[in-house]
């Protein structure tokens, strides 16, 4: 079993977040193996956020005696903005250590493999591409919903990444030039109409005007303040009516943006990822069934809408799925 996983080569996948670092070792087949997760001191010094980077490659190597005869490359990927090309984090809200801070370059100095680093939303879009949901596809549109909305489009398995990379921050296109303002400053954004944060805001308005027993309020222990969009979800799942109303509402606005996409791009195929995808699976029915109303395409209802095959480890798999060249230089029989 060790023996298969290890042939062609392993790569290390790094998922580089606000409050953690994950790594794994991924073999060219897009399994992982090996995984393990260290504290990240966002707010620390610049290299107080390297030393957890490097100590999270440290362990995976040193939790497999043959990883580090196998490493062909090690795949980052951190929240944005920053630029895939020059391989430098430049000011992500999430990761205030790092300014301008050259990352590529810093590990490319310590490990001595082939680095590379992406953005999260779209290294996950190409491990999809390449190794998931999407692997049959040539034009892959892929969407992650959990606390935020990011996408990824990848064409023929190369990320659409723009001029400067900066292409492709799905989550602030606006559905509701009156809508509320979201964090980046842009007035109704989906991510702030449809993401973890608003599912839980909407549940508790509707709570709080409608005053309904809900099985929501049973699980967040009769707090209104404490409902979450998990809770929204387990409890639309037990079939409670508010969180029915609060999740179809959600897909309403998921289904017009997705139009926009659609109307956009035209993918092959659509993809949902990310800590919301889970719950909004039962409801993708519901969002392609609106998609006709919400885009001008007339052959829409063709592409279809596919849950993400990563979850937890889409970060761990992005990283790694940016080394593609690397596992094709490493093709030893
Ligand atoms: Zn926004």
């Amino acid at each position: 079993m060790a023996e298969d996983f290890f042939r062609g080569g392993v790569v290390v996948g790094v998922d580089i977040g606000g409050t953690k670092v994950a790594a794994g070792l991924v073999n060219r087949e897009g399994a992982i193996q090996s995984q393990v997760r260290t504290p990240m001191p966002a707010s620390g010094k610049p290299e107080d956020g390297l030393a957890a980077v490097f100590s999270a490659i440290d362990s995976v190597l040193e939790k497999e005696p043959r990883a580090k005869s196998s490493i062909c490359g090690i795949g980052m990927c951190a929240p944005g903005p920053l630029d895939p090309h020059a391989g430098v984090v430049v000011n992500p809200p999430n990761l205030p250590c790092w300014r301008n801070f050259p990352l590529v370059a810093e590990v490319e100095k310590v490990y001595r493999v082939p680095v590379q680093l992406e953005n999260d939303a779209n290294a996950a879009a190409l491990a999809e591409a390449q190794w998931g949901a999407g692997k049959d596809y040539h034009n892959v549109f892929y969407a992650t919903i959990g606390t935020g909305i990011g996408a990824g489009w990848v064409i023929d398995k190369k990320i659409y990444n723009g001029r400067t990379g900066a292409a492709m921050e799905g989550g602030h296109v606006s559905i509701d030039y009156r809508g509320p303002r979201c964090n980046c400053g842009k007035p109704g954004c989906v991510e702030v109409l449809a993401a973890g944060p608003a599912i839980a805001r909407r549940a508790r308005a509707k709570l709080s005007t409608e005053g309904r027993r809900s099985e929501i309020l049973t699980l967040a222990g009769g707090n209104l303040e404490a409902v979450t969009s998990e809770m929204v979800g387990k409890a639309y799942a037990a079939g409670d009516l508010i969180a029915k109303q609060v999740l179809i509402e959600t897909v309403d606005l998921l289904a017009l943006w997705l139009g926009n996409m659609i109307d956009l791009i035209e993918p092959d195929v659509m993809i949902i990822g990310g800590g919301a995808a889970t719950m909004l699976n039962p409801l993708f029915p519901e969002i392609v069934r609106r998609l006709p109303g919400y885009c001008v395409n007339t052959r829409c209802l063709e592409i279809p809408l596919l849950k993400a095959f990563y979850g937890a480890e889409s970060g761990i798999a992005g990283g790694a799925a940016l080394c593609a060249k690397e596992f094709a230089a490493e093709v030893k029989v």
